[in-house]
This record gives C-alpha cells, structure tokens and sequence, in this order.
C-alpha cells in the first residue's frame, strides 16, 4: 500500500488548526472536488481522501489518535470490526450548502411495489352458497391519503431530500479492515430509501401518506362457491408504493351446514326415512330439495341404503374462471325405519305378515358398513 498522505495535508490546514478551521477548510474542497461538479479523473480520488481526513480531524478521538499514532494508530484502533462511519455526514452538508439534485442515484430505491393482499371472511347460508348471492363486505384497509394525494407532506409544502443519505436513499459505510477499507451499503434508515423526508406532515395521515378507513363492498358470489373458496375482488387491497399496483382482496367463504342437506362436492345428499310398507310397496313422497319440493317415486322393493337420484338438483359447477356450468344431482338416501312402538292393529298387522313371511333367518355379508357403500356408490358413478 502506498503511504497515505497525511491528513492535516490533505484539508491545508496546521496541526493547530480548530475544529472550525477544519470544517471551513473541507467545505471549502468539498465544493471544488465533489464528482458530481469536478469532471477531472482525479476528482473522485481527492473527494474520498478530503472526506477520509474530515472524518478523523472533526472528531476528537480519532484525531487525538492520528496525532499520536498517525495512520496505523486508527488502522489499529478500528479493525476489529468497529468501523468508522462513512460518507454520510459528507453528503449531509453537501446537500445542505448546495443543494444538488440526488434524484438520479435515488431513483432505484423508487422501484414500484405492489400493495399488500387482504382478505375477509364471509358466512353463507347453505342455499347462498348453491345458488350465489351479493353480500356486502366490511374491509379495513389503508387508502392513498386524500389530503395530501400520498406525498405525506401538507397541502403546500413538498417532501424535502433526506439530510441523512443526501438524497441517495442509501448509506455508505466505510469498515477498516486488515485487507483495508470496506465499502457497505445500506437503505438509509432515516427515510427508508425514499431518499426525501416531510418537514410539514400532512395533518391528516400523519406525514405516511395514507389513511385507514373502513369501506363497505359489495361481493358478487358465483353460484356453487363451498367451503374454503376464495373470491379475489381485484386491485381492491392496500395500495402500492411508488405507482405500484393495489394488492387484492380475498373474500373467504364459510358456509353454514344446511338442517338436511349435505353437500359432497356438486352433488346434494339427503337421508331419507320410509317406513316398511312404503319399502315393500312402493310409493311416491313429497321431498325436499334446494329448488323447493318435489315428487320422488319409490320403488317397490327398496331397501336401507338405496340412493334414489335426483338428475340436475344439485349445486350448480363453478369453474376455476368463475363460470357456471351444468349442475350435479341430489342424492336421496333411503332408510327403512322399523317401527319401535306399535298400535294393537299394527301389532295384529305384524304378526300377521310374520307367518306370512315365515321364521328362516338368512345370513347375509355384512362385513361392509351402510355409510361405506353409500360413498362406494356416489364415487363409483
Ligand atoms: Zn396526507
Ligand atoms: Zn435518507
């Protein structure tokens, strides 16, 4: 490394020098060898040495330790980790004394984002969910401040540039280390990379630029939304950063069990009690389904198990792009109630029937459970 100009030099100023001979005397070179005033190919070079002795002589520990121990005493002092800051102050004055326009080094940190997704939660009645239905919704959620159109700053006043990054939205930071100085950069933590900071906030969102306000909307839901559908109303979210996009909003579908019903995907199940004569003769019932009631026929002969369907009298098909298409069936389980209480003339009935019948038990396979067959049934269809 070739050896480093002595910092006193450097700024053209005594050892005796006051902290404000000092400060004259780098302002004084700042405005002369700042890159983006000087153009001469060595500017960059003395712009970083003049910064490099301010930042020693101005503060009185380090520079009480390069008047002892010159270079290597600071070198010593700072290399395990303990850095020194950077260029910040720099910059800080630099825009203070001339105000140049940063813009162009700041325009990075501007890059667009998206707004933040929200969701909501919705509750349907069983019927709401097959048919679809408009539902109006309460969302909080952050808008772009009307006041002050999202700059944060008072109708009036404009944001003025960070004093701490200069503008740059960034922050540099120079470590000593044994390989020799190391440069880091970080987003300035005074304006969060904005590279602008409000001196007169905005009365009504506080300088954020944003407001939280509850709105009502209204929810166009599909027919045969279920359970743990999502519903995505988009761009209404929070909004985004720098002419970013809103980010959506979620409406999550909860729907409330229905007192009969019982939906298994498109298809509606209904369990049906029938008593032993309806199962043995037949018969033709008045049933409930989701379009009102209806006639169902029973045939003779049915027995605890038999699904009876219901073509079309299902939940409408909702497509993944919100379409509807088609319909699925209603499922009506039969179960055969056997009476538990009987009359005298139902009791002479049965007893009657049992000679007619007769006595032989026959055994029968019964390894399989009634509510397995049923799902046998519907899936295998
Ligand atoms: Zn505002
Ligand atoms: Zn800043």
């Amino acid at each position: 490394m070739a050896a480093k100009r002595d910092y006193y030099e450097i700024l053209g100023v005594p050892r005796t020098a006051t902290r404000e001979e000092i400060k004259r005397a780098f302002r004084r070179l700042a405005r002369q060898y700042h890159p983006d005033v000087n153009k001469s190919p060595d500017a960059e070079e003395k712009f970083k040495a003049i910064n490099e002795a301010y930042e020693v002589l101005s503060d009185d520990e380090k520079r009480a330790i390069y008047d002892r121990f010159g270079h290597a005493g600071l070198e010593g002092q700072f290399s395990n980790g303990g850095g020194f800051s950077g260029f910040s102050p720099f910059d800080d004055l630099f825009a203070e004394f001339f105000g140049f326009d940063f813009g162009r080094r700041a325009t990075r940190h501007r890059t667009p984002r998206r707004g933040r997704d929200l969701r909501v939660h919705v509750t349907l009645d069983f019927e709401e969910a097959v048919f679809g239905t408009e539902k109006t919704i309460e969302v909080t959620r952050l808008e772009v401040c009307q006041v002050c159109g999202g700059s944060g700053a008072e109708p009036g006043t404009s944001p003025i540039r960070c004093p701490e990054c200069g503008g740059t939205g960034e922050v540099r930071r120079v470590t000593q280390t044994f390989l020799g100085a190391m440069v880091t950069t970080t987003v300035c933590p005074r304006c969060n990379g904005r590279g602008e900071i409000v001196s007169s906030p905005c009365h009504e969102c506080v300088g954020t630029g944003k407001v939280r306000r509850t709105r009502k909307l209204t929810v166009e839901v599909p027919p045969g939304v279920d359970d743990g559908t999502k519903i995505r109303l988009s761009g209404e979210g929070e909004p985004g950063e720098y002419g970013g996009p809103n980010g959506d909003l979620y409406v999550h579908v909860s729907v409330r069990p229905h007192r009969f019903f019982e939906r298994r995907g498109d298809d509606i199940v209904l369990q049906l009690q029938i008593n032993v004569a309806q199962a043995a003769l037949g018969d033709t019932v008045t049933i409930p389904t989701v379009d009102g009631q209806t006639e169902l026929k029973i045939p003779a002969g049915t027995q605890t198990g038999n699904i009876i369907r219901l073509r079309g009298k299902g939940v409408p098909h909702l497509n993944r792009d919100g379409t509807v298409s088609g319909r699925g069936d209603q499922l009506v389980v039969i179960e055969v109630a056997i009476p538990k209480r009987l009359t005298e003339e139902q009791r002479r009935l049965f007893e009657e029937l049992g000679r007619s019948l007769g006595r032989e038990p026959k055994p029968v396979n019964s390894r399989r459970g009634f509510w397995e067959r049923v799902l046998d049934w519907i899936s295998g269809e």
